[in-house]
């Protein structure tokens, strides 16, 4: 193949995205994309059929998973690749975690009934097919009964900070998802870090502390970046000595703005985040699954 086309960061049905892990892969193969990574938040289900279906489709699955944390009451997320998927470690850490989303969906239901809402538990998870209940489920139940006209306004009115439908949840702590992947022989990214508004020294701060704790990477690239956040987070991936990962975070086809593979090219000056992924992933889930 001539050029390599990477996206490292991208959802399926098994956290909140649209598409099945098959139909996703299918979708980043027709796009042009040669290695995809898999980033579902706090699971690893889908990993098993994507690699089918980039097997199928001749591409390179990368292992993924977008892990939630808190640092310093701030909910962050990290992008870890390129693990063993059978890591136990990692394993119980994600178990953790989807145990404390199962708890944030019950109380996110309970707010939403008081509100009015009919059944939000059964609706949402129902939209969920037995999967992660997140919060664009509970959304689409908004939308349903009326309270919201679409998936902005549901945020907007009854899911983001402060408002009604609002849990703040204690995710695990960034220094215990670094632990874990690393412990998997995965790598660590911060993923787009110019969507948490942090100011510029509590950035500085971020990466000095991710950076402390052994991170490998930040998103530069990411899907719905303006150039501006390409160039500064270019300075700092360079100031920090990090290197740099991209990706589209593609959750649906419906947001015509956000395409698997559809990113702008990394800087020349950074080092692809890639380049630290030790061996063929291929390999890793081969062994994992024969188990
Ligand atoms: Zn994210
Ligand atoms: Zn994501």
């Amino acid at each position: 193949m001539a050029t390599s086309v990477y996206d490292l960061h991208a959802h399926s049905t098994c956290s909140d995205g649209a598409l099945s892990p098959t139909d996703l892969v299918t979708r980043a193969a027709g796009r042009g994309v040669t290695h995809l990574a898999l980033t579902d938040h706090d699971t690893l289900a889908g990993l098993a059929e994507a690699q089918m279906a980039a097997t199928h489709n001749g591409i390179e699955l990368i292992n993924g998973v977008e892990i939630s944390v808190t640092w310093q009451r701030k909910p962050l997320h990290i992008v870890g690749l390129g693990f063993d998927i059978g890591d136990p470690v990692l394993n119980s850490l994600l178990e953790e975690l989807q145990l404390t989303r199962r708890q944030r969906a019950e109380k996110i239901a309970a707010k939403l009934a008081k509100k009015g809402v009919k059944e939000p538990l059964e609706h949402a998870s129902r939209h969920a097919q037995g999967r992660l209940i997140t919060r664009p489920h509970f959304a689409r139940c908004l939308i349903e009964q009326g309270f919201a006209t679409d998936f902005e306004s549901a945020f907007a009115n009854y899911l983001g900070q402060g408002k009604p439908g609002f849990v703040s949840t204690e995710w695990v702590s960034m220094e215990n998802a670094l632990e874990a992947l690393h412990g998997a022989g995965g790598v660590a990214i911060i993923a787009h870090p110019r969507r948490y508004r942090l100011t510029h020294s509590w950035m500085r701060r971020l990466l000095e502390a991710f950076k402390a704790m052994g991170g490998e990477a930040v998103e530069v690239v990411t899907g719905g970046g303006s150039p501006g956040d390409v160039e500064a987070m270019t300075q700092l991936a360079i100031k920090f000595d990090l290197l740099a990962s991209v990706g589209s975070d593609f959750h649906d086809p419906i947001n015509p703005w956000i395409e698997l593979g559809k990113l702008a090219p990394l800087p020349a000056a950074l080092v692809p985040v890639w380049k630290a992924l030790s061996r063929p992933v291929q390999n890793k889930l081969a062994e994992s699954t024969l188990v």
